[in-house]
């Protein structure tokens, strides 16, 4: 804690001192095309200082009922918050925005801390009663800050922490590439959602890099480390963290079959199952492992959506399923017994900007508040899970 600290002091001090806080892109980039250089307004989207003013907002006027914390603290020094809102014995973890710039998440996050924690209908009620909610919006907040994918950090740091580590090569997930968007020459940084190990104890190994996607991580951020911590007490304190959900971004697609703009993607689905053959590296987890409510789960979101009737909310796609990625959240805590959904929104956010910004926002609260609802009621549990493979593919 104190080390954190300390580099949390150094860290804003470097921030101020290099002006690091300006617009990286557009001072360091040249790109061929003026076009390409020119950056959607992301002012619609949230910052960390607004972040930090809301969730203390929402704390305050909640009458008891949300609790903020500090779970950890970023590389640069900024602070990773958690909100825990109700009681109950059903615990549901959720987090957004590990991407910095897949943005609609961290709103959707905050208005529904905000309507469970203040609201008192009967339906927020229970879930006050019957769900233990932590959600942790913006996990990644040095990439928020820099509207991009990757964390701020360098293998160097990562060395100074690990020292078991020198003189092998950096992992696979580092950046240090520059395009027309971001400059990863001059100032690296992590796919923080590759970092992730379904060994929660995992400590870095000189063997186990650089490794590669379909390999685990090895919680070598502190942003990842700080999410391992919180599921981790979760873990400690309930068994089993019943419901993982991980609010993303992807590109823009259409639903397999049509002309129909997906307005988001979901999946239960990021490692072969650990009883297969393709799965069997796995095999450690089959006995916790949980596919069949990960994919209840994605159906509770998806009948949410559906029934706000024909409109943009009805154009849900399934995420690609032929997955093995350990190094994510999603696939780390699914090996662990978490029913576990991907949510996968329209439009990265340096290229797509804050289009659809209200609609998108909406949707994703309805499909959380789909899944917050059937766990409460013990729904979840009566959805037919052939009904996920029900839900039409992305058009990739
Ligand atoms: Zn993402």
């Amino acid at each position: 804690m104190k080390r954190r600290r300390k580099i949390a002091l150094l860290g804003g001090a470097f921030i101020l001192g290099t002006g690091i806080l300006t617009p990286i892109v557009d001072s360091s980039v040249v790109s061929a095309d003026p076009l390409d250089i020119r950056k959607p307004s992301i002012s619609g989207f949230i910052s960390h200082d607004e972040l930090t003013r809301t969730l203390n907002q929402i704390e305050q006027t909640s009458n008891g009922n949300v609790v903020v914390d500090v779970a950890g603290y970023s590389n640069h020094g900024r602070e990773i918050y958690k909100a825990t809102i109700g009681s109950g014995d059903k615990v549901v973890l959720i987090q957004s925005e590990i991407h910095g710039n897949e943005k609609v998440g961290t709103k959707a996050l905050l208005n529904i801390i905000k309507e469970i924690g203040k609201n008192n209908s009967p339906e927020m009620r229970q879930l006050r009663e019957e769900l233990t909610i932590v959600a942790m919006p913006m996990v990644n907040p040095d990439a928020t800050e820099l509207n991009r994918r990757g964390n701020e950090m360098t293998w160097e740091e990562v060395v100074e922490q690990f020292p078991q580590l020198e003189g092998v090569a950096p992992s696979w997930n580092y950046y240090t590439y520059i395009n027309q968007y971001w400059d990863y020459k001059s100032n690296p940084g992590f796919d923080v959602n590759r970092d992730f190990n379904p060994d929660l104890d995992y400590v870095p190994q000189p063997k186990d890099f650089p490794n590669n996607s379909s390999a685990p991580g090895w919680f070598i951020t502190p942003e990842s480390q700080t999410i391992r911590d919180v599921y981790k007490d979760l873990q400690d304190q309930f068994g089993t963290v019943d419901v993982f959900v991980d609010l993303h971004h992807q590109g823009e697609y259409v639903i397999d079959g049509t002309d129909d703009p997906v307005t988001l993607s979901l999946s239960g689905v990021f490692v072969p199952h650990p009883s297969t053959s393709e799965g069997e590296k796995y095999r450690e987890y089959a006995d916790v492992y949980n596919v069949d409510l990960s994919k209840q789960l994605n159906v509770a979101a998806y009948d949410a959506l559906q029934q706000m009737g024909n409109s943009p909310f009805g154009n849900i796609s399934l995420y690609p399923q032929d997955l093995d990625l350990p190094g994510t959240a999603l696939g780390s805590f699914a090996l662990n017994g978490s029913g576990a959904v991907l949510f996968e929104i329209t439009g990265q956010t340096q290229s797509y900007g804050q289009k659809k910004l209200g609609q998108l926002t909406k949707a994703v609260e309805t499909g959380v508040y789909g899944i917050l609802n059937s766990v409460a009621t013990d729904e979840v549990y009566e959805l037919d899970v052939e009904d996920y493979d029900d839900i039409p593919l992305t058009d990739r």
